[in-house]
């Protein structure tokens, strides 16, 4: 049987020319950068493995080095979704260039909703091998941050991406506006999550954890408590979870957290109330609370 013939995309203008052409200046407000070596965004997608016949899924395509380099890895379609209409005619360019592979929306990729966007076909159980469904992106981190902690949630509810089981993401992080210090990271969601608890509580743990990050750890997690209770819960959770409190949050590894989450869990089953406390409520309050007891004493001294 004779295989089918690899598609690669015929000569188009460079990217440095797509960006002259359609006056595509990177806006530094939005973090936007561009990687314009090819050789560079081939490697990125080389790191999400194997592409042949995938759906994958671009966040932030701008004016489309990454997503030339997905076009020309045999996959069976690419779905990208950007933001900013200025860069909508040169992915068109590139639509024309691959027919029927390319689709293009302009959207919002914390709004969109990928979970339909493929065939039914694709899906696999969670316990199967991950599906042909890859996530792949170089977006800022003002927009990656909330996007990952979004996915995460999303890979916890199985739902999302992870509709069509353990997709798979591989996304670059840029510590600054220079080409060279873009980091790639790929990721593929574990049968099992190392850590047993709903999403919305080791959210809660670590976040608190993470709330004064220079400091030892019993600072931020002591705001897991009401303050009345404050020294005495921090002191138990930490004892409970064989942690030392003089840990700095970064030393904190994932079976820290696994722990520390289990003792909180339990804590949150033996006083239903705990859960809902958020200490910046209790501040407000507080503040609150001061103002009003001012001005009764500015009235009475008059
Ligand atoms: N992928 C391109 C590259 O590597 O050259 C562009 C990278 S640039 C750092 C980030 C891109 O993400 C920009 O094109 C920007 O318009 C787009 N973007 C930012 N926020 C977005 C959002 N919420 N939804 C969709 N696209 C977004």
């Amino acid at each position: 049987m004779a295989a089918s013939a690899r598609f690669r995309l015929p000569p188009l203008p460079t990217i440095r020319e797509i960006i002259k052409l359609f006056r595509l200046q990177a806006a530094k407000q939005l973090s936007q950068n561009f990687l314009l070596d090819l050789r560079l965004t081939d490697k990125i997608v080389r790191k999400a493995g194997d592409l042949t016949g995938a759906h994958v899924y671009e966040v932030g395509p701008g004016p489309g080095g990454i997503t030339r380099s997905i076009l020309n890895a045999n996959i069976a379609e690419l779905l990208v979704v950007e933001k900013d209409t200025r860069f909508i005619p040169g992915l068109q360019m590139l639509c024309d260039a691959a027919p029927g592979k390319l689709r293009i929306v302009h959207g919002d990729v914390l709004t969109f909703k990928i979970e339909k966007a493929f065939p039914e076909s694709v899906k696999r159980l969670w316990e199967d091998d991950p599906p042909k469904v890859h996530i792949i992106g170089n977006l800022p981190f003002s927009v990656s941050t909330p996007l990952i902690i979004k996915w995460l949630e999303n890979i916890a509810l199985k739902n999302g991406p992870f509709a069509y089981g353990r997709s798979q993401m591989t996304l670059t992080f840029q510590k600054e506006v220079a080409e060279v210090d873009v980091g790639v990271v790929h990721f593929t969601p574990l049968i099992q999550p190392k850590i047993q608890q709903p999403f919305k509580m080791v959210e809660k743990v670590v976040k608190n954890a993470f709330q004064f990050r220079r400091k030892y750890c019993y600072r931020g997690l002591g705001m897991l408590f009401p303050e009345a209770q404050r020294l005495e819960s921090t002191g138990r959770l930490l004892q409970l979870a064989d942690i030392d409190p003089t840990l700095r949050p970064t030393q904190l590894s994932v079976l820290h957290f696994k722990s520390l989450c289990d003792i909180y869990r339990m804590m949150c089953d033996e006083d239903p109330q705990l859960f809902a406390y958020n200490f910046r409520e209790e501040l407000r309050q507080k503040k609150r609370k001061t103002v009003e007891k001012e001005e009764e004493e500015e009235e009475e001294s008059y």
